[in-house]
């Protein structure tokens, strides 16, 4: 099959999906090891019999819902290119947005050598994007699962950063005796009822990643009662939470005793980011 045939059955199989086109780019230049810009320069090339049969299955697969994240291996982030696992969420473009901000304050602050902590850090994305970003700061990301760790841990070493180190803790659990300047996280949020879990990409997803209570808010909750201890005087704690927990978040943060909070909105303009300091 030539790789413009292969791409216009495809287009036909996902037909109804949400992105079929990009879908079956994406999938094809994956399988080939090339760019996009190579399918559409070598349109007459042709698959030769495992290509056939993986891009085949591949599709099958997408067919079936499953994210093209998963089924290719990786997403990028920022400008990051990361392996990806059905044990952690997919990084999401709004997610950079937790990262501008967070490289907003660091820039405006005078330290260099900023202690930085990525709660809950799955791929690792936040964690990495950062530390590519600030060579100086010394960056611990941290999941409670071991898959997500190795998985962090070896997209540093993909991405050539050295200043960031991945450890298996509930929250804060193994970090006893450790202070931030920054402390960072995409939490779960998502109201555990939310019919949104049913739908798309999402379905695939690990709901230990998305949800979290009736109101989506026990781990953001629990991360800002426990939080105080493991920052430092002046220091900067910020969190992704859903559209329409804005309001929510800013109180609980203010209720803690959080000054200069904050909250910033995603590309599609929701609330999606709230900050606030530990003076
Ligand atoms: N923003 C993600 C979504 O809408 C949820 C991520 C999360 O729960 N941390 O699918």
């Amino acid at each position: 099959m030539r790789i413009d045939e292969a791409l216009s059955w495809a287009i036909k199989q996902l037909e109804g999906g949400e992105s079929p086109s990009v879908d079956a780019k994406v999938i094809l230049a994956n399988i080939l090891e090339k760019s996009q810009t190579f399918l559409f320069t070598w349109p007459d090339k042709t698959l030769d019999a495992l290509q056939t049969n993986q891009f085949k299955d591949a599709i099958a697969r997408r067919r079936q819902g499953e994210p093209v994240a998963y089924i290719v291996g990786k997403r990028d982030f920022w400008t990051l290119s990361l392996f990806t696992s059905s044990h952690t969420l997919i990084p999401r473009p709004d997610t950079e947005v937790l990262v501008e901000q967070v490289l907003n304050w660091a820039n405006e602050n005078e330290r260099k050598n900023l202690a930085i902590c990525d709660l809950g850090t799955g791929t690792g994305a936040i964690a990495l994007a950062l530390a590519s970003e600030l060579p100086q700061a010394s960056v611990t990301g941290v999941d409670f699962q071991t898959e997500a760790v190795k998985l962090a841990t070896r997209n540093a070493q993909a991405n050539g950063i050295s200043n960031a180190r991945f450890l298996q803790s509930d929250w804060f659990h193994s970090l006893k005796d450790h202070t931030f300047d920054i402390i960072v996280s995409n939490p779960p949020y998502i109201e555990e009822t939310s019919p949104y879990l049913n739908e798309g990409d999402v379905r695939f997803e690990p709901k230990t990643a998305l949800t979290s209570g009736l109101d989506g808010l026990n781990d953001i909750k629990h991360i800002i009662n426990a939080a105080p201890q493991f920052l430092n005087k002046g220091a900067l704690l910020a969190f992704e939470h859903g559209f329409n927990q804005g309001d929510a978040v800013r109180n609980l943060l203010l209720a803690s005793g959080f000054t200069a909070v904050k909250t910033v909105r995603d590309y599609g303009d929701n609330d999606r980011v709230t900050v606030g300091l530990w003076e």
